[in-house]
């Protein structure tokens, strides 16, 4: 049986010696959500079902508690919300996704979603617009995206997050067709049309904001826009880009301390075993507080190793110092969830 894509390496994930951080974490990106037998087995859970089980959601926080993660920031359905708001109180907030699943839906359908979610006092909404979403029309300066920032920021939003692109070694796989979807360039104008109108929302790039591959690219955008926040989740992803170029990552980040935010996106899934969820706490933490070095234990699909080597790219920790790593870890998404409470009740 081949190793499962958690640990490829056989990996001891006790060893955790080398965590050095005592301080407590919030995981500003992350997807815990109700989950069901019937979910695909790759893509996100089925909306809605009778048998849907807070089981997974119990797995992931209870790792993320032993990871010292006191406070996790999910993207869910809306339905998903009550339930779990009541099983986990304040160890939850939760970002509510602003999409349409098809290019003909109406732009109504976004703004209904966004009531919803505002009735659910969410602290954030999420724009994903990745290049594959182009075919939806899921363009981050969409006009129906930029009247539903208008909305949320009217109704008290504060904290917007975006998806904004890819690896670039997608864009030399999944994206060779440019006509289709577009460059990473691109990608960054339209964000950069958002950031300009929405001067005073904070804006998380979620993904390194999807640039991990060009450190001076990111602390261009970070000069230029000192409302944008930088998460560092999707773990496989960062720990491949930045273990590579760890030194100019770090200097980025200790010039901007108060503007990276701890993340990892996991997801919870039906049928996922402890050690999934250990995988990627245990990588985030390593990758940024310490300065491990050894092959990554997962799996990565948009790693080619050389011949004859390892399996899955090196992961070197970045080594951030203590202040630096107190912020990143937890004194900014802090800072930033507190100032995005909402003044107005929820509606009835
Ligand atoms: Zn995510």
């Amino acid at each position: 049986m081949p190793p499962p894509e958690y640990n490829v390496t056989g990996h001891d994930y006790a060893q955790r010696g080398h965590l050095k951080y005592q301080g407590p974490l919030i995981d500003i990106h992350a997807h815990v959500m109700l989950t069901r037998p019937g979910d695909p087995p790759s893509g996100p859970p089925l909306p809605k079902g009778t048998d849907s089980s807070l089981e997974q959601a119990e797995i992931m926080l209870d790792v993320a508690g032993e990871f010292g993660i006191e406070k996790i920031v999910s993207m869910c359905y809306p339905d998903d919300i009550p339930p779990l708001r009541e099983r986990f109180g304040n160890r939850l907030d939760f970002n509510g996704y602003i999409t349409k699943r098809k290019i003909d839906d109406p732009d109504d359908t976004a703004y209904q979603a966004l009531d919803r979610y505002l009735e659910l006092s969410v602290k954030i909404i999420k724009f994903w617009s990745a290049p594959r979403g182009q075919e939806r029309g899921l363009y981050v300066d969409a006009p129906w995206r930029i009247e539903c920032a208008k909305r949320a920021r009217a109704a008290g939003v504060k904290i917007m997050m975006v998806h904004i692109a890819d690896p670039d070694v997608w864009f030399r796989t999944v994206y060779t067709d440019s006509a289709k979807f577009g460059t990473k360039p691109e990608q960054y104008a339209r964000f950069e049309t958002m950031l300009n109108l929405f001067p005073d929302v904070k804006w998380i790039g979620a993904h390194m904001s999807g640039d991990p591959e060009h450190p001076d690219h990111l602390e261009a955008l970070l000069e230029r826009y000192p409302q944008l926040y930088i998460d560092t989740s999707a773990t496989k992803w960062q720990v491949r880009e930045v273990s590579a170029r760890r030194d100019a990552i770090r200097a980025l980040i200790c010039k901007y301390p108060d503007r990276f935010l701890f993340g990892s996106d996991l997801v919870t899934h039906h049928g996922y075993v402890r050690e999934h969820y250990v995988s990627r706490y245990w990588c985030q933490r390593t990758l940024w507080e310490s300065e491990w070095k050894g092959p990554s234990p997962i799996a990565d699909a948009d790693y080619t190793p050389p011949e004859g080597g390892q399996p899955t790219p090196m992961l070197h920790g970045v080594g951030l110092p203590a202040d630096v790593l107190g912020k990143v870890c937890y004194a900014n998404a802090r800072q930033l969830l507190e100032e995005g409470k909402h003044e107005s009740q929820p509606k009835r």
